[in-house]
């Protein structure tokens, strides 16, 4: 079994962004600029912002936190996003997702420029991924991606099975991985919970990408021996050992599992820090196609 280390490949990308913004600023070019925008005080949602904040001032880009009130009207959030659409400055606009009930989704996605789409999630950008063209890969779909291509690992051919079907993670999974390219070249079974047999379609998988938010969802019994588990799941579950009361979990039961597979993402660091990593190198190509 080994252990695919996000944490180190995100670094590792990390440090090569750090690098190639050296170069820019000894250029005297721009510098590339993620607005964030974070609505309201959801505790889960301003850690990742903050996480996606710091990666930004330790590669050297520039990065505006615009923190809005949980009660803010839907067209004064959208009057915002179309006040970055039109700022020459800013290279890459982040929405934080959820939103609070009163405001959509789909309209907040929709209203971002998809030319400073980094999420990848406004319609043109799903479209053009689709389509196998060049355009924003969504975040973590995006990082899981560069995680197996760090590890050399030729998935041509191989039964990948994807538990959720969401539009951040589960759905572009499987397009991506569907794709003709390596890594790519999957034959893809998605799966929901409506599927029937989970378990045994789950047990066909060479790969097994798990993204369904249900803590040690996955057991021993639903994994074929020597898969690839990704394990997508982040869910806060009380812990009164922490100092935090809280302590997070992945979507599979990794002291079960990782024993008999042959390569597995740990939680925390795993997929998460290479969220963060495709973030960035988003931005960056955000930045360079603009300029
Ligand atoms: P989501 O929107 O809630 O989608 C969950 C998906 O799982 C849905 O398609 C749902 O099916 C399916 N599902 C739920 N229970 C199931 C069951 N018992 N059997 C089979 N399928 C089931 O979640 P998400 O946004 O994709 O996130 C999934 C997990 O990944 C969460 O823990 C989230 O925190 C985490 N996450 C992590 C990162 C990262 O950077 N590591 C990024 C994003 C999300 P239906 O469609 O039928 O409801």
């Amino acid at each position: 079994m080994q252990i695919l280390d996000g944490q180190h490949v995100s670094q590792v990308t990390r440090d090569k962004l750090k690098l190639r913004v050296a170069q820019l600023i000894a250029e005297g070019k721009k510098i590339p600029h993620l607005a964030a925008v974070l609505v309201g005080t959801h505790g889960a949602s301003e850690t990742y912002v903050n996480a996606k904040v710091k990666a930004c001032l330790e590669i050297g880009f520039k990065s505006s936190l615009i923190r809005l009130e949980d009660d803010i009207p839907e067209n004064r959030l959208l009057a915002i996003i179309e006040a970055l659409n039109t700022d020459p400055d800013v290279d890459g606009i982040l929405v934080q997702l959820p939103l609070p009930k009163h405001i959509s989704d789909e309209k907040v996605i929709n209203a971002i420029h998809p030319s400073k789409d980094v999420d990848g999630f406004h319609p043109i950008s799903v479209g053009r991924m689709v389509q196998g063209l060049p355009t924003f890969i969504p975040a973590t779909p995006h990082g899981i991606m560069l995680l197996l291509e760090y590890y050399k690992i030729d998935t041509r051919g191989m039964h990948a099975v994807i538990v959720g079907r969401s539009n951040i993670v589960g759905r572009p999974m499987s397009i991506l991985l569907s794709s003709n390219a390596n890594p790519g070249n999957c034959t893809v079974t998605i799966c929901h919970s409506q599927t029937r047999n989970l378990e045994e379609i789950c047990r066909q998988g060479d790969i097994l990408v798990a993204a369904l938010g249900k803590p040690e969802f996955v057991t021993a019994r639903m994994v074929k021996p020597g898969a690839i588990i990704i394990d997508v799941g982040i869910t806060r579950v009380p812990d009164v050992s922490r100092k935090s009361g809280f302590a997070i979990k992945g979507d599979v039961h990794f002291a079960e599992v990782a024993p008999i597979s042959g390569y597995i993402t740990p939680v925390p660091k795993g997929v998460g820090p290479m969220t963060i990593a495709a973030l960035m190198k988003n931005t960056y190509r955000a930045c360079m196609d603009k300029n």
